[in-house]
């Protein structure tokens, strides 16, 4: 007797439906499991025969093939539990087989037989629907977030027993509705950064083009703050970014209670302890993503980043540049988008002390070699370097006048934004950040004139090369911002004050 049930696989967030086959022969008792199952899935085997045992199903002393294809793709997790259990009952015959063809089980048994949430149910979904199945079974717990795919039948269950009743045609398990939600509450205001003038502009910069920005300044000088605040000048995500983010924090365990889809960039901020699986991904069992990918269209900030180790920091950077990364493992491997924004924090010097502080004895070869950490290929990446006062100085000089609010700048770069675009439109390209500068120097010339201070900084050497593409490059963005077409003298010398000031030119 064989039997056929439905579930999905996932690598990363990507699904593909695996069809569980059931064959109950006669033979040698037991159960075998075919199909590259990881440890946690071979173990859904104890838990489905503890499970069926206490709703009062034991399995009977049979042989039990279970095969899981495709063959060929590496199963992870607890999902395939309920697929399963539903498998080995529809082959004894306990629940029919027919109606199992249009149905997609993702849940893990508890050994009581209650059904449990399990990671990455969007994803997952998402996949069932694609490839045209649209009724799914899944936990109470996971029944708003299986819902965020349009056009899908949710049934929502607590218990195995509840699932072989509603099979069995005693009981039928109405659809689960989704409750409506309000908006999402907003980020910290930009209008609580008092002074900060420069830090403030470097942010809109940043948020307009996309780009990367170091903030250097002494403790208290608000580069915290400042990072927290980029996400709310950022735009609201569109629909596909949306699903993408939501789905990569439903694999991560992330995804906030009632599941709502993340519409807002989010905000990542590991601390410099982290180890290189945490800001990358990876982790035993199903993989995981790092915050670098919980980051996605969103914000990575890494606070006081010349603590972070060099090995780790460098494993960001070519993740940064694809906008992909890949964790390869024994079992099987998992791609995950990372296109973040980077945003790195550091004091001045090791000790940490507020500038001007006594306390303070860091000489400048010190100082030098501090910064020096952050050099190399991850640093080469930002466009925007900041040298912020310390607050007090700050706060007289431009405190005076009332800061603009997060709507006011969030306004602005939108529009920089759909400059951007438009220049940008049939490259691929969707921010001026990630022009590469060659492209950059060909397409879209500066005019001449107005780069004469930024090759003053190049002949003195002030400013190399690299240095000069990425002062082009933010050019354009404040040119963006002021609803310029191309950018004057003014704005290159604003850019070349945003990336001459900071501590590593
Ligand atoms: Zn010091």
């Amino acid at each position: 007797m064989l039997a056929r049930t439905w579930s999905v696989g996932l690598a990363g967030v990507t699904g593909t439906p695996v069809e569980v086959e059931v064959d109950n022969a006669q033979g040698l008792p037991g159960i075998a499991l075919v199909g590259l199952p990881d440890a946690v899935v071979r173990q859904s085997l104890d838990r489905v025969r503890a499970a069926l045992g206490n709703v009062g199903h034991a399995l009977p002393q049979r042989k039990f093939t279970i095969g899981l294809s495709p063959a060929s793709m590496p199963k992870q997790g607890s999902g395939f539990d309920m697929a399963i259990a539903v498998g080995l009952l529809a082959a004894c015959q306990v629940v029919p087989r027919t109606g199992l063809d249009d149905l997609v089980f993702l849940g893990e048994l508890g050994l009581d037989g209650s059904v449990r949430a399990v990671r990455g149910v969007l994803p997952a979904v998402l996949a069932a629907s694609r490839t045209g199945r649209t009724r799914v079974v899944v936990a109470r717990a996971n029944a708003d977030e299986a819902s965020l795919v349009p056009g899908v039948e949710v049934l929502a269950v607590g218990e195995l027993a509840e699932v072989l009743a509603h099979l069995a045609g005693r009981v039928r398990v109405a659809p689960h509705r989704r409750r409506p939600r309000g908006p999402p509450a907003p980020g910290p205001a930009l209008s609580d950064v008092v002074g900060q003038a420069t830090g403030r502009r470097a942010l809109e910069v940043a948020a307009a083009g996309g780009h990367h920005l170091f903030l250097s300044g002494p403790p208290g000088a608000g580069k915290t703050m400042l990072a927290e605040r980029l996400p709310g000048l950022l735009p609201a995500l569109a629909d596909d970014l949306a699903t993408e983010v939501t789905a990569i924090a439903s694999v991560a365990g992330t995804l906030p209670p009632g599941a709502p889809l993340i519409t807002r960039p989010p905000f990542e901020a590991p601390h410099h302890s982290a180890t290189a699986v945490s800001l990358v991904g990876g982790g035993s069992g199903q993989i995981r993503p790092g915050a670098l990918s919980r980051a996605h269209a969103g914000v990575l900030f890494l606070d006081e980043a010349p603590e972070f180790p060099r090995a780790v920091l460098d494993t960001l950077r070519q993740p940064l540049e694809r906008g992909t990364v890949t964790i390869h493992r024994a079992h099987g491997s998992a791609t995950f988008p990372c296109r973040s924004q980077l945003v790195l924090a550091a004091n001045p010097c090791p000790c940490a002390s507020p500038a001007g502080d006594a306390s303070c004895t860091c000489g400048s070869v010190e100082r030098r070699r501090y910064a020096a950490r952050l050099s190399g290929p991850l640093l080469d990446r930002v466009d925007l370097r900041v040298q912020l006062p310390p607050v007090t100085r700050a706060g007289w000089l431009d405190g005076r006048t009332t800061p603009e609010s997060t709507a006011a700048v969030a306004t602005r770069v939108e529009q920089a934004r759909a400059a951007a675009a438009d220049r940008l439109a049939g490259t691929g390209l969707r921010t001026t950040a990630e022009v590469p500068g060659r492209l950059l120097r060909e397409r879209w010339p500066v005019p001449r004139g107005a780069l004469q201070l930024a090759e003053r900084a190049l002949e003195r050497g002030a400013l190399s090369v690299r240095g000069l593409d990425r002062v082009i490059r933010v050019s354009w963005t404040i040119a963006d911002l002021a609803g310029r077409a191309v950018p004057g003298a003014d704005e290159v010398a604003e850019a070349l004050g945003l990336r001459l000031t900071g501590a590593a030119a």
